[in-house]
C-alpha cells in the first residue's frame, strides 16, 4: 500500500521539535550538529530570534494578497537586491524551481523581442542540477532525474564541466543562453574557475547571447560574497537565487537586468503567491542580517578555516577521501569509493553531525552560515570518529 506521503524520498527515521542555531533537537531527545542547513537554506541557523520577530511580526498584520495590488514589503525587497547587484528588476516566486523557471522564461522572451525566435536553445553543463520541474529535468538529463518523464522539452545542449572550448562548439545560431551553476551543489560541490566563467562571458558577448546564472545554492552570501558571480569579476544577464534568500521560508527570486527582462511586461509571468507579504517580511530580515559588515567576513573566516581544517582531514586518511572542493561554508569531501558517501552521511548523522549526500562521491557540507570556529571542530571530531568507526568495521568484515 503506499504511503499517504508519497514515497518519493528514503527518508531518515528521524524527526526534529525544535532547533536553536546550528543545532536541531530530535523528538527523541538527541542533539545534531546540523551541517546540511535545510539543504543550505537555514542560512541563520533555526529558529533565529531576528527571523522569528520578522515573521510573527507580519503574521499578524496580514499573510496573503494578491498581486493585483501593491505589496510595499516586495517593492522594498527588490529595490534592495536591485542596489546591491547587477539587476535592474526582480520577480519573486515560492522556490528555486521557480525562480529557475522564471529565469527560462524571461531569456526565451527576449529573444522574441528582439526578433530573433529562433535563439530558442540553453548550454547547460553536466551534473547540473536546476530542479524538478519538466523543464528542469530537460537540462538535467540524466536517468535519475528525468527517465519516465519523457518526452523531455528539447532546448538544453549539454556539454563537460569546464570545457571551455566544448562550449564554442556547442554554441549555434539557435543558442540564447548559456547557463551554469558558479558553484555545482548536486553535481558534486565543483566551483568554477575564474577564467572558465569569465571565457563564458567572452562567448556570450561574441555570440549574443544571455549569461544565465543558478546560484539557488551557491547564492546569498554562501561562498563568502552575496552571490558567488561577484568573485569571478563577471556581469551576468539573469541569475536565479532561493534557499539562503528565505532563511527557511519558501522565497526564490529571479533577478535581470533591463536589458534580459525587456519582453517581460504585463501579463507575461505570475505567480499567486510570488512575493506575498510573509515571505517578504523574513527577505527583508534576512537580508538585514546579510547586509551587516561582519556577515559575510564571518563566512570567509570561518570557510578558510573549515577548509584548513577538511585539508588536514584528507591528509589524515587519505585511503578514504581524494579531494576537497567548493567555496565559502559550500565544501564537499570526495571519497574515493562510490557510494562511501552515502553511508558516511548516514553514519554521521549517526554519531549527531548532519550532511548531504551529492554526486561523485562527494558528502556535502553546507551549515548555517552563522557558525563559528568551534562548531567546525566539533564538527572534526565527529568526522574523525566515524570515518575510523567506518574503516574498522569495513577491515573486520
Ligand atoms: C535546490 C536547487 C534548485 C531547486 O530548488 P527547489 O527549491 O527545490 O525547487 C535548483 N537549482 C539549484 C542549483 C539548487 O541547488
Amino acid at each position: 500500500m503506499i504511503a499517504p506521503l508519497m514515497p518519493v524520498y528514503n527518508r531518515a527515521n528521524l524527526a526534529f521539535e525544535k532547533g536553536e542555531g546550528a543545532y536541531l533537537y530530535s523528538t527523541d531527545g538527541k542533539i545534531y550538529l546540523d551541517f546540511s542547513a535545510g539543504i543550505a537554506v537555514n542560512a541563520f541557523g533555526h529558529a533565529h530570534p531576528y527571523l522569528v520577530k520578522a515573521l510573527h511580526e507580519q503574521a499578524q498584520k496580514v499573510w496573503h494578497v494578491s498581486n493585483s495590488v501593491r505589496i510595499p514589503g516586495a517593492e522594498r525587497l527588490a529595490q534592495r537586491l536591485c542596489d546591491i547587484t547587477f539587476a535592474d528588476t526582480v520577480f519573486f516566486n515560492n522556490s528555486g524551481s521557480e525562480a529557475w523557471e522564471c529565469g527560462v522564461k524571461t531569456i526565451r522572451k527576449y529573444f522574441t523581442h528582439i526578433g530573433q525566435p529562433q535563439k530558442t536553445r540553453f548550454i547547460v553543463f553536466e551534473g547540473c542540477f536546476h530542479g524538478r520541474s519538466m523543464t528542469g529535468i530537460a537540462a538535467a538529463k540524466t536517468e535519475k532525474m528525468a527517465g519516465g518523464f519523457g518526452p523531455l522539452i528539447d532546448m538544453f545542449d549539454q556539454v563537460a564541466w569546464g570545457d571551455l572550448d566544448a562550449v564554442r562548439k556547442a554554441i549555434t545560431p539557435e543558442t540564447a543562453c548559456i547557463h551554469i551553476e558558479v558553484v555545482q551543489g548536486e553535481g558534486g560541490m565543483r566551483a568554477g574557475s575564474k577564467e572558465f566563467i569569465q571565457g563564458l562571458r567572452k562567448l556570450c558577448d561574441e555570440h549574443g547571447l544571455l549569461l544565465f546564472f543558478d546560484e539557488i545554492q551557491c547564492g546569498m552570501g554562501r561562498t563568502g560574497k552575496l552571490f558567488a558571480y561577484e568573485w569571478m569579476d563577471v556581469v551576468p544577464d539573469v541569475v536565479c537565487a532561493a534557499k539562503g534568500i528565505g532563511g527557511g521560508f519558501p522565497l526564490g527570486a529571479c533577478l535581470a537586468s533591463e536589458k534580459a527582462a525587456a519582453g517581460m511586461n504585463h501579463g507575461t509571468h505570475g505567480s499567486t503567491y510570488g512575493g506575498n507579504p510573509l515571505a517578504m517580511a523574513v527577505g527583508n530580515a534576512v537580508l538585514d542580517l546579510m547586509l551587516k559588515p561582519e556577515f559575510l567576513a564571518q563566512v570567509n573566516r570561518v570557510g578558510a578555516y573549515m577548509w584548513q581544517k577538511f585539508d588536514e582531514l584528507i591528509a589524515e586518511f587519505p585511503a578514504f577521501f581524494d579531494g576537497h572542493r567548493g567555496k565559502g561554508l559550500m565544501q564537499g569531501l570526495r571519497c574515493i569509493n562510490a557510494d562511501d558517501n552515502l553511508k558516511l552521511v548516514a553514519k554521521l548523522r549517526e554519531n549527531g553531525l548532519l550532511s548531504v549526500a551529492a554526486s561523485g562521491h562527494v558528502v556535502r557540507f553546507l551549515p548555517p552560515l552563522i557558525i563559528e570556529e568551534k562548531h567546525v571542530d566539533e564538527a572534526v571530531v565527529i568526522i574523525k570518529r566515524t570515518v575510523t568507526e567506518y574503516i574498522q568495521a569495513k577491515e573486520a568484515a
